[in-house]
């Protein structure tokens, strides 16, 4: 927050400058000058106190906003994986989605303060995510997620908050709601709370500011997967966030301030280095738990790294009681090793950085596949 007050810097330069050139002759109409300028310091002061004190918040008064952009999953955790190699996993997508919702922010706004709890493949837990929220205490908290079913015919947009008492979530998710409606043209599915849910959502029930959590589309649903996965989808889901946002804070009386726009031919540089500086924030908070990993766009990785579990000549059944207690989704592929002798090959995950393929590997020997390892795949 900026409060009105009076600029000491001015006014000392001022002081400073005035008296420079006086001879001691002049002492007394220097005592003068200080005197003058002690009462013109004192009466100042005491106006700015009262000011801070009684004033109604005046027109100027801006106030910072401070947002966290959560892109759901990453690293060891896809969340719904793509339904083709060639397609993204949520983590993917939801990375894609939030980080084109902080440029919009940044590019647009000098008030609004964008802080992501992840900007690259990586994992963060929900508690992570919570702690972010809390401990840079933000004043809105967005998550971005994809949505799937068994119902392969079920698509459209939900909006999630925790209850439908929290007035501010709600206002929020309401004209999040009406941008994927009208605009981004979403077959929106409504607004959601945890008596409709029948369970709470973690990051909604555990931060503690306003927050909506945003399930963008069904994966599960064919067309709806491959719009979530092109760059055109992603940036109409991303403007209607980014909208729905600006809309709620508009109406919630923030003044915003817009940046001013830099030369068209500057405009794609600039925009790339303010939001660089703007969002690096955090992100040592957030990973420090987790080995040092190098900034990948998924998007132009040739190679995924998985884990592979087993090896056997005879096919293992996905009910395996040591398959089932990974909990996660397991990937069989035959492989011809030696003349006619053919091997299943059980993996799990998709990484792009041999970091977290060393996280995700650990986590597997963990839960009891010690011989488990780091597999290389070249990308389709
Ligand atoms: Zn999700």
């Amino acid at each position: 927050m900026i409060i009105n007050s009076f600029d000491f810097r001015n006014f000392f330069i001022n002081f400073a400058l005035l008296p420079s050139n006086l001879s001691f002759s002049n002492y007394f109409s220097t005592m003068k000058f200080v005197l003058v300028g002690f009462v013109l310091l004192f009466t100042i002061c005491t106006q700015a106190l009262s000011q801070k004190d009684s004033a109604p918040k005046s027109d100027k008064e801006i106030e910072s906003i401070r947002i966290v952009i959560d892109a759901g999953h990453g690293g060891i955790d896809p969340g719904t994986e793509g339904s083709k190699d060639n397609l993204k996993d949520e983590k993917d997508i939801t990375l894609d989605i939030a980080l084109k919702v902080g440029r919009f922010i940044n590019d647009n706004y000098e008030n609004i303060q964008v802080v992501y709890t992840r900007k690259r493949d990586i994992t963060v837990s929900l508690e992570q995510r919570v702690a972010i929220a809390n401990e840079t205490k933000a004043d809105y908290f967005v998550s971005i997620h994809c949505n799937s079913s068994k119902k392969k015919e079920i698509y459209g947009s939900q909006m999630h908050v925790h209850d439908f008492t929290y007035r501010k979530s709600t206002k929020l998710a309401q004209l999040l709601d009406e941008e994927f409606t009208t605009r981004a043209k979403r077959n929106s599915k409504g607004l959601f709370n945890s008596k409709d849910r029948r369970f709470n959502l973690y990051v909604l029930q555990y931060t503690n500011m306003p927050g909506v959590l945003i399930e963008t589309g069904f994966l599960s649903h064919k067309q709806e997967e491959i719009f979530l996965n092109s760059d055109n989808g992603q940036e109409i889901i991303a403007s209607a966030v980014y909208r729905g946002i600006k809309n709620f804070l508009t109406a919630s009386g923030y003044k915003l301030v817009e940046k001013e726009k830099p030369k068209t031919e500057d405009k794609k540089m600039t925009a790339k280095k303010e939001n660089e500086n703007k969002s690096t924030i955090l992100v040592s908070y957030k990973e420090k738990n987790l080995p040092p990993t190098k900034a990948k766009n998924p998007k132009n990785e040739k190679v995924v790294y998985k884990v592979q579990i087993s090896a056997s000549p005879k096919k293992i059944s996905m009910n395996h009681a040591d398959f089932k207690k990974l909990d996660m989704k397991i990937e069989e592929s035959k492989n011809e090793e030696k003349k006619g002798v053919l091997t299943y090959k059980y993996t799990v995950g998709k990484v792009y950085t041999i970091e977290d393929a060393f996280i995700l590997m650990e986590y597997v020997q963990k839960k009891g596949f010690k011989d488990a390892f780091i597999i290389k795949e070249d990308r389709e």
